[in-house]
């Protein structure tokens, strides 16, 4: 085999087709690749990121996460929450599955579009290079050219990051033909890289069928039968199960996968996902890992892992319970709904307290009334159209007259403007020209930099902006800062005409753009009202176990408050 650095001058002219990015050095950044069989939604998103805690919070490593889709969408900007769970927004504006969520929070780390590869990516370089006549004339083919990209994609994020260990969690399940090709690319960087240098983890379920009471390994069997059928030995199998395995199951895996007993390892349901990288770290999973790729061991920067654990100690103890609603119209799939649910799931332990979560659905605008009797709190989520729009103002208009703390979000903190403006102002037609496109009040409209926009993947005012926070406010109060950054995803928004009748009106805008005149909090002043907030960013997308949300914090301490 040519040596490493030359593969890549060779790359013309060659069966090899690897860019390496200038500088890289092989062994530099080791490689965790995690797969999973049997059956999809294993776990595998939640064992790899709390792995990726495990090496970053407690033994110090600098850890890049990368997740690889299947699916052909360019990114999940144009993918139906009802369908595919919450789209995720990222600093940089890309638009994601809901796992780059768990990794920002599992991680407390900033991800940004190079931890994210789709099948759409990947072939949209190819057919843009291809068209550029960058392939030099060659046929371009999913070996070495599709593979080779998305070895490059790996190596860029490698050595952009300087990452001790880049961890790539493959979606999907083995065997899929919607994978296959990027795991014949691990199969190569494994190969390339040298074997010290990748360590690939299966993660595999255990059957238990209720007729037989008893533990099945053969479906795991078959999974690391495919997989080794790739060309690919895995490192480590983590078995998850319902119940403990047996010593004998975890013997036959041992046998079928060539793995050492001592790295099968057993991974159960436990409930809460914080308490995750504790339980890995028990039974030793990131020691075997260490010792695989031969990682030096770092001084630990465990104050991260100490305040984490204490977390997960606050969750065991918190006893008060808070009741909260939660408007929207995808409320069969709570998926789609996921950093709100983590960000009250790790902000309200600090309070003591574990909130239930109440679902309504806001398409019989009266029924939904109905159904706030008794909650403490109530969330008016992002949103996109018309349907259930009626019943959502009326929920807020509840919130504001009786008194119930109230967070609006995205959507919602347009909504809550309509309600104000309706109710207070008496612009009895106040609408968005999202839903009503010709309304004679449009106190919500598109955004002026929106209005020439064509297409939908990627268009809206995405990503990261500043927040310029208004003094002597709830939401200053809240945040203790003049100026903070949070992430949006929105194409309307307040129209300026009618800022100042709101304002007149008692409404206040409490923060907003710095250099726009974009309004991106809305409250009543404490006096008026135990809490009514909105904001038009998404602060659910920057709340993590280890810096939960001011607002989630002042929202739940509102509701705790009976
Ligand atoms: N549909 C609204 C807009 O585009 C709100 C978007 C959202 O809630 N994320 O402005």
């Amino acid at each position: 085999m040519p040596k490493f650095e030359a593969l890549a001058k060779k790359t013309q002219g060659s069966e090899f087709y690897n860019n390496l990015p200038k500088g890289y050095k092989k062994g530099r950044t080791k490689y965790i690749i995690v797969t999973g069989s049997v059956i999809s939604g294993v776990g595998k998103g939640t064992f790899t990121s709390s792995l990726g805690n495990l090496l970053s919070l407690y033994h110090g490593f600098r850890v890049a996460p990368v997740k690889f889709d299947g699916y052909l969408n360019f990114d999940a900007g144009t993918l139906n929450p009802y369908r595919h769970g919450e789209v995720f927004v990222l600093d940089d504006g890309t638009e994601c599955d809901l796992d780059l969520g768990t990794y920002e929070r599992m991680l407390n780390q900033n991800l940004c579009r190079e931890n994210y590869i789709t099948a759409g990516k990947i072939f949209k370089t190819i057919i843009d290079k291809e068209r550029a006549g960058k392939y030099l004339g060659r046929d371009v083919q999913f070996i070495p050219h599709v593979t080779g990209e998305i070895k490059n994609f790996l190596r860029n994020l490698a050595h952009k990051s300087q990452a001790d260990i880049v961890l790539v969690e493959v979606g999907g399940t083995v065997g899929d033909i919607e994978n296959s090709y990027f795991l014949e690319a691990m199969r190569e960087l494994s190969y390339e890289e040298s074997k010290e240098n990748v360590c690939f983890i299966n993660v595999v379920y255990i059957l238990e069928p209720g007729s037989l009471g008893e533990q099945k390994s053969k479906a795991a069997q078959l999974g690391l039968r495919t997989l080794m059928g790739m060309g690919i030995q895995p490192s480590i199998v983590v078995c998850r199960s319902e119940r403990p395995l047996k010593e004998s199951v975890r013997e036959k895996i041992s046998i079928y996968s060539n793995v050492p007993v001592n790295r099968v390892i057993n991974s159960l349901d436990v409930g809460d996902i914080h308490s995750i990288p504790l339980f890995l770290k028990a039974v030793g999973i990131d020691k075997e890992v260490i010792n695989i790729l031969g990682l030096k061991e770092k001084k630990p920067g465990k104050a991260g892992f100490e305040i984490w654990k204490s977390l997960v100690e606050k969750i065991k103890k918190a006893r008060k319970e808070v009741n909260i609603g939660i408007t929207g119209k995808y409320i069969t799939v709570h998926d789609s709904y996921i950093s709100i649910l983590k960000a009250m799931e790790h902000t309200a332990p600090h309070l003591g307290a574990r909130v239930n979560v109440k679902w309504i659905e806001t398409t019989k605008a009266g029924e939904a009334v109905k159904e706030l009797k008794g909650l403490d709190g109530i969330i008016v989520p992002g949103g996109f159209g018309a349907r259930g729009t009626e019943g959502k103002i009326a929920c807020i208009k509840y919130a504001r007259e009786n008194n119930i703390p109230f967070l609006g979000l995205c959507f919602g903190f347009q909504m809550a403007v309509l309600e104000y403006a309706r109710d207070v102002c008496d612009l009895k037609n106040a609408a968005s020209t999202e839903t009503e496109p010709n309304t004679k009040e449009p106190v919500i409209c598109i955004l002026p930099e929106q209005e020439e926009v064509k297409g939908l993947g990627g268009t809206m005012r995405l990503g990261g902006y500043q927040v310029k926070i208004k003094p002597g406010t709830v939401a200053w109060e809240l945040y203790g800062k003049d100026k903070v950054r949070e992430r949006f995803r929105h194409r309307w928004n307040v129209n300026t005409q009618y800022i100042n009748k709101l304002e007149k009106a008692g409404l206040v805008f409490s923060g907003m753009a710095p250099q726009k005149r974009i309004m991106q909090i809305l409250e009543l002043p404490a006096e008026k009202h135990k809490f009514f907030f909105a904001t038009q960013y998404h602060p659910e997308f920057t709340s993590r176990p280890l810096t939960p949300s001011p607002v989630f914090r002042g929202f739940l301490e509102a509701c705790l408050d009976k």
